[in-house]
């Protein structure tokens, strides 16, 4: 036997080296082999691709990502009570993992990835938030990855694929939005993990855009929608006082309504306003 058939059981994986779920670490695994495989084909097709993985645990979709074919796996997992669990997918899958104790906050995968690269996780969801918007942002642009598929609570999953209108859009929809086509893959409820997270989880698949979905520069953009969303009950022309002289003219020039809140202005427009703010500076 070779591969994945060589392999105990999650469960008795867990159980042989002590790996716990730890509240701390965010840990919430998931067992489900069947479950995991199916995550990660929703990655795309691997086989010629390196895959960075974030936060591997003891290893259900790390299993997965190999068995799916992909040409190596980098995990980088904080827990070191994790790393014989995952040395032992490795030593199934000779020359195809390599496993690196750290903090994905604080580790440059590039030093040990060859593209073309996708990243999957099922991380802790405020790491996983703080590392989308780092892989969206300069100076990690334009990206080193060609796809992400990172499992995040239901509420933060809807928040980067929202559309203007409710609740949910703000600044993480456009920002994923303007360079990346972002959709949600998969819903999952708690039972799917180990222990059961109080919420439910999804999984979103982001694939980089050539260029940006319109022009703007980056960072006009983000400061008029950082300003348009911190007051996001506040209708757009007040939201956004200060952010050039002549405000209505930008804005009605950007095809926005003075009136209109920003929950209600699409992306287009946000980068229509960030480029005739720039051109008024
Ligand atoms: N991927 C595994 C699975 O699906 O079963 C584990 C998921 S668990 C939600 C999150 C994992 O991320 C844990 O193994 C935890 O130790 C790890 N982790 C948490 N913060 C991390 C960080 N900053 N860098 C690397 N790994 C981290």
């Amino acid at each position: 036997m070779s591969g994945i058939d060589s392999l105990p059981p999650l469960r008795d994986v867990i159980e042989t080296y002590g790996i716990a779920a730890k509240k701390a670490l965010g840990q919430n695994f998931l067992l489900d082999l069947n479950l995991t495989a199916k995550i990660a084909r929703q990655a795309g097709d691997l086989t010629e691709c390196d895959v960075l993985e974030v936060g591997p645990g003891p290893g259900g979709l790390t299993r997965g990502l190999l068995a799916e074919g992909a040409r190596r796996v980098l995990a980088i997992e904080k827990d070191p009570r994790c790393i014989p669990a995952l040395d032992q997918i490795a030593a199934a899958y000779p020359g195809r993992l390599q496993v690196i104790l750290g903090d994905a906050l604080e580790v440059d995968p590039l030093a040990h990835l060859t593209p073309p690269i996708r990243v999957a996780a099922n991380l802790p969801y405020n790491v996983g938030t703080e590392l989308l918007i780092r892989w969206l942002t300069p100076p990690a642009w334009p990206p080193f990855w060609d796809s992400l598929t990172l499992m995040f609570q239901r509420e933060v999953a809807e928040r980067i694929v929202a559309q203007p209108g409710g609740k949910a859009y703000g600044r993480l929809a456009l920002l994923a939005q303007w360079r990346c086509d972002a959709r949600i893959v998969l819903h999952l409820p708690p039972e799917a993990f180990s222990p059961p997270p109080k919420v439910s989880s999804a999984v979103v698949h982001l694939t980089a855009l050539p260029a940006p979905r319109y022009p703007a520069d980056p960072k006009v953009l983000e400061q008029v929608i950082a300003m348009a969303f911190n007051q996001r009950r506040k209708m757009m022309r007040a939201a956004c006082k200060g952010l050039v002289p002549d405000l209505e003219d930008h804005l009605i020039a950007a095809g926005i309504k003075p009136t209109d809140r920003a929950e209600t202005v699409g992306l287009e427009q946000f980068c229509a306003l960030a480029r005739s703010v720039k051109a008024a500076r």
